[in-house]
């Protein structure tokens, strides 16, 4: 099977070396192209362009940061949707809007080409270790044709439902996650200012009814103060932002994602925007927090 794989961030670039790995016939593009380079190392076809990536591909599977990275990506000049063979599949596997998603199936449908939306759950250590959860929305029969390569980055693959139904689950997923993260900030920082051991107190949190698989890793990233990238803080503020106008559609006003967002985006204003996500703590620490 031929897969060509959009977009080598810290997720796509674990995901395509998983398949050239399980020997899949992988080509990749990356806006920036240093980042290509272990990839080709590792075996795989470096592309010029996303519509040359994808040409002869039976697959083609993005991994993005936005919507418009994706719009550009997928439409735009050398756009990949234009350069597929009929018959081929086009994942969207980066978390986006549910709006961004229906129109991009959409587009892809008026070409012949078949679509799934299939963002993942999981973080930059399943992605290196083919460990990744799958949250599918599209054709049942479609998500079989495919399942092979999507078991190749991750054996855990949920249909959620029609086109769109894999993004939404996706956002709510995330938003749940974002909150979290912003609480955890603040509960952190309460246990230092007021004395406590924070090392104790994290302890506490993570072996009791707050403490979710989120809670326990990123608890230990903020007592380190250990921020290499897992996980942006703008791809966060994203997320959130994006849960938000979804979930208000539904007539339901995000005020937790709202608070929490605000941290998200204050840390990227304060020069952190290279940083994991963990590190919104550091603005509690400093006093200067989006809360205060
Ligand atoms: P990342 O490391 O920041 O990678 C982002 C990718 O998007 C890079 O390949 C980047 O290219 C590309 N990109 C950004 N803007 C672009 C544009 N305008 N045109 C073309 N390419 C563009 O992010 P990531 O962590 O891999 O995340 C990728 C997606 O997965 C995001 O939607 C994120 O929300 C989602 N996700 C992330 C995680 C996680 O834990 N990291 C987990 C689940 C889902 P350049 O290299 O050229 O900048």
């Amino acid at each position: 099977m031929k897969v060509a794989v959009l977009g080598l961030g810290i997720m796509g670039a674990g995901m395509a070396r998983q398949l050239v790995a399980k020997k899949f016939d992988v080509a990749v593009w990356n806006r920036d192209v240093a980042k290509t380079a272990a990839l080709s190392s590792a075996g795989a076809r470096v592309a010029a362009t996303p519509a040359m990536a994808a040409a002869g591909a039976d697959i083609v599977l993005a991994m993005l940061a936005n919507d418009d990275a994706s719009r550009g990506v997928w439409l735009g000049a050398d756009g990949a949707l234009a350069a597929m063979q009929k018959d081929s599949v086009a994942i969207e596997s980066s978390t986006l809007t549910v709006d961004w998603i229906r129109e991009l199936a959409a587009a892809a449908h008026d070409r012949g080409i078949a679509f799934l939306d299939a963002p993942v759950t999981g973080s930059k250590m399943q992605a290196e270790a083919g460990a990744l959860s799958f949250l599918v929305g599209g054709d049942a029969d479609l998500l079989e044709r495919v399942r092979p390569a999507l078991a190749a980055m991750g054996g855990n693959i949920a249909h959620l439902g029609p086109t769109g139904s894999g993004a939404m689950m996706k956002l709510i997923n995330n938003f749940l996650c974002g909150v979290q993260v912003a609480s955890l900030a603040e509960a952190i920082a309460m246990a230092e200012r007021s004395g406590l051991d924070a090392r104790q107190a994290a302890a506490v949190l993570s072996a009791g009814s707050p403490g979710s698989p989120l809670v326990k890793i990123v608890a230990q990233r903020m007592l380190d103060r250990a921020y290499e990238p897992n996980f942006f803080i703008p791809l966060m503020a994203k997320d959130l932002s994006y849960a938000r106008q979804a979930f208000a559609r539904a007539g339901i006003e995000l005020a937790s994602a709202d608070a929490a967002r605000a941290y998200f985006v204050d840390a990227e204003r304060a020069g952190m925007g290279q940083k994991d996500i963990a590190a919104i703590v550091e603005l509690l620490r400093r006093g200067d927090g989006a809360q205060e």
